[in-house]
């Protein structure tokens, strides 16, 4: 079995979804008392946050990528970063390892085409629903992408940051979220993107009346196949 590297933190909220998610997947493949091979790295979210919020996204990616290696150096066979977000600097920690990277809006698109799908919401945070990074690399999957108009755009940002990572699962913000969904189906989506690895600690499938896409879930899942690739 390879072993997995993952960076995570951002948030630990999320980050311990992976680590029981990529764990249950080994187990179910295996049995017995068989988990996954993991090296983790876990940052302070307060200070990644402070760099997102200065759009030091140049500082961000070389801390990434000096990681990312350490990793590498550690024994990982691959690199998982556990965030959408910080995919922005995927290209540096691309640029420092030799070992793959898997990349979470390659595994995303997959999933989606996979479905037949054209058409997709897009929720996430304020920099993964406006900036190019995220959107672009789905369109480059040939996907149409949506994110959500003013002011729900801001309201679907501002419960990942006030409150989810924060460990705050709130019933009205899950409403409110089920509520911009709604709108966005109405737009044309045809199915809709958990674009940040917190959005599926607050809404599951089953509250979506149009497939839903958890990228936390998809993104253990292509690690865990990974990982077995030579077992
Ligand atoms: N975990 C979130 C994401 O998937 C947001 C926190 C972060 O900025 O890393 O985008």
């Amino acid at each position: 079995m390879r072993t997995i590297g993952l960076l995570g933190g951002m948030s630990w909220e999320s980050s311990i979804e992976y680590e029981r998610l990529i764990n249950e997947g080994v187990r179910a493949a295996l049995g017995g008392v068989a988990s996954a091979d993991l090296i983790i790295r876990s940052y302070n979210f307060a200070a990644i946050e402070e760099l997102q919020a200065a759009g030091n996204w140049g500082a961000a990616g070389e801390l990434l990528a000096a990681d990312a290696k350490r990793l590498e150096t550690s024994g990982a066979d691959v690199v998982v970063l556990c965030t959408n977000t910080m995919h922005v600097v995927a290209p540096a920690i691309e640029a420092a390892i030799s070992v793959p990277f898997l990349h979470l809006a390659d595994t995303t698109a997959t999933a989606i085409v996979d479905q037949g799908l054209s058409t997709v919401a897009l929720l996430g945070t304020r920099y993964t629903m406006e900036q190019d990074f995220y959107r672009g690399r789905l369109v480059s999957h040939g996907l149409n992408v949506l994110v959500p108009d003013e002011p729900d755009l801001t309201l679907v940002h501002d419960v990942i940051y006030d409150e989810l990572v924060q460990g705050v699962i709130n019933p009205e913000s899950k409403a409110s979220y089920l509520e911009v969904i709604g709108r966005m189906i109405d737009r044309g989506a045809q199915g809709v993107i958990a674009g940040c690895t917190e959005i599926e600690l607050l809404v599951s499938a089953d509250d979506v009346d149009v497939p839903y896409f958890p990228t936390t879930l998809l993104h253990a899942q292509a690690a865990v196949s990974f990982a077995l690739a030579d077992t």
